[in-house]
């Protein structure tokens, strides 16, 4: 038997439906808000990811699937989905036309890391990616969104929320931030002491308790804001409270991805065990610019698919559509080509063998159908079908070209 690659895994059944209502409800509500669908190559060059993701990022420096394919190019399976959007974008000349433009995808991801509860090798996403619009309404918009697709799945959720500034007052806090730390680097882990000197910024997202208990006096950016992004960051959270959403300011919020400014955000739940992010997203206006294509605003957000699987409400299952049986061999015939008739509207079940009564109502039950077409030797005698409505329990025999 050949199983399935280490940290890889089938959906099936139970899974797979939960994973196409999950899929199907955030297309419909991300159509709704004027997204269309955008598909990308699942393999791309490790170059894309070393300039957008960030190499100091964790995905770049650890976790990258990446090899050398037989022609000798140094590829890698994505490991999110915003850069090889925005590469496409920039590949199409999208950034050259005015009008403003906005993808959804979805499909699987892969990091090559130990995997662990929770942390597959590859796991799925559904994200989103506004391009062209500067107005923090925008973000607003796309929180938003999410908030509505969570709501519709019936998933409850945290919402945090976070500045990372810009080019004009991102630079001068790093500065001050890394003061700090090198004051305080003896007593922060190996890891936080590696990022002082490669990306200060991500020692604030430490999970390591005691450099917690350390950054809790840490500079904090939402203070040090330029007049721009206070200004945005404000009006955010003013339309966020119109909105009566709650939301919770957590200055640690980072999102271990370079591209990243102005707005972060993360959905995050406390019903997988300990609290983790199973949305998140923020603002990048300068990856196209990175990616070689004109300077453009954008934002987006990606949910962790697998994280939110166990979470979602199914909907009820209706019985819905039609299960035809034979109980003598030849009836097959007649209900062949009936089945290939009303497949043009309802879902039909047809059993080829023929079996007894109590079998072909097991079969029915099975599928979970609304309706039970036999065909037995009185009805192929006769020219009629016998058929049961299994939601009203209500039996009949119709002329078969009535039915
Ligand atoms: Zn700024
Ligand atoms: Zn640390």
């Amino acid at each position: 038997m050949i199983n399935p690659l280490r940290g890889m895994k089938d959906l099936t059944f139970d899974e797979s439906q939960r994973f196409v209502h999950i899929v199907t409800t955030a297309i419909g509500i991300a159509k709704k808000y004027g997204y269309e669908y955008i598909e990308t190559p699942i393999l791309e060059e490790t170059a894309l990811f070393k300039r957008s993701v960030g190499n100091s990022s964790d995905i770049v420096s650890k976790e990258m699937y990446q090899f050398e394919d037989k022609g000798g190019n140094d590829v890698c399976m994505r490991p999110e989905g915003t850069a090889g959007v925005v590469r496409a974008f920039v590949h199409a000349k999208l950034d050259r036309q005015p009008l403003k433009q906005k993808f959804y995808y979805y499909g699987p991801m892969f990091r090559y890391e130990r995997p662990q509860k929770g942390r597959l090798r590859e796991f799925h996403q559904f994200g989103c990616e506004s391009f062209g619009e500067a107005s923090v309404y925008e973000d607003f918009t796309i929180i938003t969104m999410i908030l509505q697709i969570f709501e519709a799945l019936g998933i409850g959720f945290d919402l945090q929320i976070n500045s990372l500034g810009c080019t004009t007052c991102m630079p001068p806090y790093k500065q001050n931030l890394v003061g700090f730390l090198t004051e305080i680097k003896e007593e922060l882990c190996e890891d936080c002491n590696r990022r002082i000197e490669s990306n200060p910024i991500r020692v604030l997202d430490c999970k390591n308790k005691t450099c917690q208990s350390l950054l809790v006096t840490a500079p904090k950016l939402i203070d040090d804001l330029c007049e721009e992004c206070g200004a945005d960051f404000k009006k955010l959270t003013a339309l966020l409270e119109n909105a009566g959403i709650t939301y919770k300011i957590d200055t640690n919020l980072v999102r271990g991805l370079d591209y990243y400014n102005k707005t972060a955000f993360e959905f995050v739940s406390n019903d997988i065990g300990s609290q983790s992010a199973i949305a998140g997203g923020g603002r990048y206006d300068k990856l196209v610019e990175f990616l070689d294509g004109k300077p453009t605003p954008a934002v987006g957000f990606a949910i962790g698919i697998e994280r939110i699987m166990e979470l979602v409400q199914m909907p009820e299952i209706q019985k819905e559509g039609i299960y035809m049986g034979a109980m003598t061999p030849e009836a097959v015939e007649t209900l062949f080509p009936l089945a290939t008739q009303k497949r043009k509207e309802a879902k039909v079940t047809l059993e080829y063998n023929s079996k007894g009564f109590k079998s072909h109502m097991k079969g029915a039950d099975k599928v979970n159908a609304r309706y039970a077409v036999l065909i037995g030797e009185d009805e192929l005698a006769n020219g009629t079908v016998w058929v049961k409505d299994l939601e009203s329990k209500e039996e009949k025999t119709i002329a078969l070209d009535a039915f």
